[in-house]
């Protein structure tokens, strides 16, 4: 999965570290961008899944439009040469200041969640003399069948805004001069893998785009947001997720109007798989029943496994030896700081290259400096083919 040429580089390199194949992540884009403008759908990246140099050069690339969720990632994502009419702002807790940059920059659309954010931004935008173009962010109740945690599309949830809410939001937007309804927008949680979900998201669409038709609201655009997952267990055989199946499922269910345009935010199925965090064994230690493989990656650098109890593929790059079971664990000061428990790995010693999987979402761009340790770094394949 790696090639042997990087990892010969690896071994001067100080760990842990983060490695971006390039030429996948470029194989996955380009199989997103062929099989979305086979209908002509817009696909934003979001960026809060990875924000590191090399990889959103490489998003920029492929002319991908940015779902941001911060005021930091809206200037980020213009830096880097992404069209800012591309570009979305979403999240329930957007501050002044965040609203006036995103206003600056006159982005595509305010992805809003409550009725206060929208009066909010009417009231700013009026200041500054704009009309904000906003996006309902819509709780579809859909169940996406993914971890708790990671779900945003239930009725109990402090995301979107609730069809009850829907008479109210109505008023609302018919009275305020500065801000303009250009769409409506949803996401219903992260990691789906069971494709029936965007099948029944967007029968359910197809019902709410009938409420805003029927109140008088025509929609510019649809936005149904990200969450398709990615094969955790065997990354190898399932490098790039099934884009075909998964833009087809919308294409089939759900229905635009003329001239009416439907977007998506993908974070984790466009950057996860390119994304390795390289590790060496510091320890092998023997405990009572189980052997520790103590490793210098840990929490700081990949929190998913303690946030999440998420699994990632677990390789050692420089030991064939015979399979033993390890318990993998970082060396933080936490006992959730455990990537995997009884992880068949060839016999290790200390020196050795270890390798997570699927890290290239959620991982760099969560990292902290928890017991004082440095902010981990990373390297793409474009960088070490110069070294
Ligand atoms: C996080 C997020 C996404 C991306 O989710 P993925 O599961 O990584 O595809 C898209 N839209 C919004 C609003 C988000 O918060």
């Amino acid at each position: 999965m790696i090639k042997a040429k990087y990892i010969d580089i690896f071994q001067n390199l100080e760990t842990p570290f983060y490695f971006y194949d390039l030429e996948l992540l470029r194989h996955t884009l380009q199989t997103v961008k062929e099989e979305s403008s086979k209908y002509g759908y817009v696909v934003h990246y979001a960026i809060k899944a990875n924000a590191s140099d090399a990889i959103l050069d490489t998003i920029a690339e492929y002319g991908m439009g940015a779902d941001c969720v911060s005021g930091n990632e809206v200037a980020r994502a213009i830096e880097k040469g992404i069209n800012k009419e591309k570009v979305a702002f979403a999240g329930v807790g957007k501050t002044d200041k965040e609203i006036k940059t995103a206003l600056e920059n006159e982005i595509f659309s305010f992805n809003c969640e409550s009725i206060p954010e929208i009066e909010v931004i009417n009231e700013i935008a009026g200041k500054m003399g704009k009309v904000a173009p906003i996006a309902i962010r819509i709780n579809p109740d859909v169940d996406p069948q993914t971890h708790e945690y990671i779900t945003t599309g239930l009725k109990d949830n402090k995301f979107g805004i609730n069809h009850w809410d829907f008479d109210e939001v109505g008023r609302v937007l018919k009275s305020l001069p500065n801000i303009r309804l250009t769409g409506i927008h949803f996401h219903v949680g992260s990691q789906i893998t069971d494709i029936s979900v965007f099948e029944q998201l967007s029968l359910k669409v197809n019902k709410i785009h009938e409420w805003f038709e029927q109140n008088g609201f025509h929609l510019e655009h649809i936005n149904v947001g990200g969450g398709l997952g990615i094969n955790y267990d065997s990354p190898k055989e399932e490098p790039v997720s099934d884009f075909k199946a998964y833009f087809k499922a919308f294409n089939d269910n759900l229905e635009l109007k003329e001239g009416q345009q439907l977007h998506f935010e993908l974070g984790r199925s466009l950057v996860a798989q390119c994304g390795h965090l390289i590790s060496k064994v510091l320890y092998v230690k023997q405990g009572l029943e189980t052997k520790f493989l103590i490793l210098d990656a840990g929490m700081t650098e990949l929190i998913r496994p303690a946030l999440y109890k998420a699994n990632h593929d677990i390789t050692n790059l420089t030991s064939a030896a015979s399979p033993v079971k390890y318990d993998v664990v970082g060396p933080i000061c936490e006992s959730s700081d455990t990537f995997g428990k009884g992880i068949l790995l060839p016999e290790s010693k200390r020196g050795d290259l270890i390798a997570m999987h699927s890290a290239g979402a959620y991982g760099e761009s969560m990292a902290s400096t928890y017991n004082m340790r440095d902010l981990v770094k990373s390297y793409s394949s474009d960088q070490l083919d110069q070294m």
